[in-house]
């Protein structure tokens, strides 16, 4: 039997998937979306930044969103030892203007909507159905899906792998990765009731608090549940990452207290949670999305967000190289060049978070030249960069490398318990 024909195959219906399904489907493309997984699901990554609002708008799904009941998020703080010096990035104090909130977002629940809106648009669907192999055609692709054990082909101009971080595309056809320059870690984390969270508008921020050696994330999800996690480096030891977990939050005096009256909700789930970046997000009628195409440490929340800015470009670099055929590479190119930018600057900050000297920076802003107002914007997801952002953040990275040499502020102690 002559296999199924589309214009795009999207692999995986995470952010990334369902975001380019939707855009290119708006654009009039035929497009077949594949999960392996039936939604609803669970998925971590529950804090978004408010720069991802631009792309849920584009995709027509921004009014669902903010109905669906969601914890409304203002702002990031991050702390450490006692909790009392505390940086508060209030989003719509940034350098760049109608950043002001976003959500925090169970991710079954989201997932579940923006699929919805993906077929709603147009999106073909089949799931469960996991992607087995591809093979490049003269005319694009060949793909093999295996359905309930059943294996089944279908054929697509174009290939988007959106199937996250298990590199589904980048192995088959053998893309190396970059190494990054942060030690190997893991995620451990759970829902609790009980955590001892402030209310009114502050209440919805995320918290990330710095241990030696990682992080908590505390994210408020509604009234009463809140999502908290620790990522920490890899020992070499044999403790469970659950017992790690009581260990971490034991030894730290914010984290005791506020974690005092916690209990979990479910299970601990746990996560390997390092970072990495295909060496080509792009080749010839093939994209790779959203952590498909690379992984940052998760400690700014920018995944969902650099998730959904990746389908954005990939949807305006398809319909662009349809268009002016004979001129792909340069589409591919600029897709390359603009997505790995906005992953760099994303990873610029993350650096500077486990770099302690550089932390201190992070930890003690000024407010001259406008610098905090300049952070805040990039912590609120602020890629894209005019250049008032730019050189202001560039000041900013040149301070910290500065203090790696001279020590100029006053060392942060992450021991210190109060
Ligand atoms: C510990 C941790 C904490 C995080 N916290 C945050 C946070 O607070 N905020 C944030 O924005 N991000 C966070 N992230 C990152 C976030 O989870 C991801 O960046 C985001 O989910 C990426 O979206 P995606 O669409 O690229 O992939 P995914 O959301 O992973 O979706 C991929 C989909 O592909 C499907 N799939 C996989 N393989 C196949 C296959 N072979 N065939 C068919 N389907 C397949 C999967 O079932 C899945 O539905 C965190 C990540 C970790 C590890």
């Amino acid at each position: 039997m002559a296999a199924t024909r589309y214009d795009c195959v999207v692999i995986g219906a995470g952010p990334a998937g369902t975001a380019a399904g939707t855009l290119l489907a708006q654009a009039g493309r035929r497009v077949l979306l594949v999960d392996k997984a039936i939604f609803p699901r669970f998925h971590i990554g529950e804090s978004l930044i408010p720069a991802a609002n631009r792309v849920l708008r584009k995709m027509g799904v921004w009014d669902q969103v903010e109905r669906a009941g969601f914890m409304r998020k203002e702002g990031a703080e991050f702390t450490y030892g006692t909790g009392e010096c505390r940086v508060r990035n209030r989003f719509s104090e940034g350098l760049v203007r109608g950043l002001d909130y976003t959500y925090q977002v169970e991710r079954a629940e989201f997932d579940r909507l923006l699929l919805a809106r993906a077929c709603e648009a147009g999106c073909e669907l089949r799931q469960p159905a996991e992607a087995v192999t591809a093979e490049q055609t003269p005319s694009g692709w060949r793909i093999e899906l295996a359905v309930n054990g059943v294996r089944e082909h279908i054929e697509a101009a174009w290939l988007l792998d959106a199937a996250g971080r298990g590199r589904w595309l980048g192995r088959h056809l053998g893309i190396p990765t970059d190494p990054i320059p942060l030690p190997k870690r893991f995620a451990v984390y759970n829902h609790f009731t009980g955590v001892a969270r402030p209310k009114g508008p502050e209440g919805g921020n995320i918290i990330v608090t710095r241990v030696p050696g990682g992080w908590f994330w505390s994210i408020p999800l509604d009234e009463t549940r809140t999502s908290v996690g620790l990522v920490a480096q890899r020992g070499e030891d044999r403790t469970l990452p659950e017992q790690v977990f009581h260990q971490r939050v034991a030894q730290n005096s914010f984290m005791r207290t506020w974690m005092a009256d916690a209990q979990p909700v479910e299970r601990f789930r746990v996560e390997a949670d390092y970072s990495f970046l295909h060496r080509r997000f792009a080749g010839e009628r093939w994209l790779m999305l959203g952590d498909a195409a690379g992984f940052i440490d998760p400690v700014f929340s920018s995944g969902v967000y650099l998730a959904l800015e990746s389908a954005d470009l990939a949807a305006e670099a398809i319909l662009a190289a349809d268009a002016q055929r004979g001129l792909r590479a340069r589409v591919r190119a600029r897709y390359e060049r603009e997505l790995r930018a906005r992953m760099q600057t994303m990873l610029r900050l993350v650096e500077v978070y486990y770099d302690e000297r550089s932390f201190a920076v992070f930890m003690n802003p000024t407010e001259r030249f406008d610098l905090f107002a300049a952070v805040n914007a990039v912590v609120g997801g602020t890629t894209r960069m005019g250049f008032g952002l730019r050189w202001r953040f560039a000041l900013f990275l040149l301070v910290c490398r500065l203090n790696r040499r001279f020590s100029m502020v006053p060392a942060v102690n992450l021991d210190a318990d109060g």
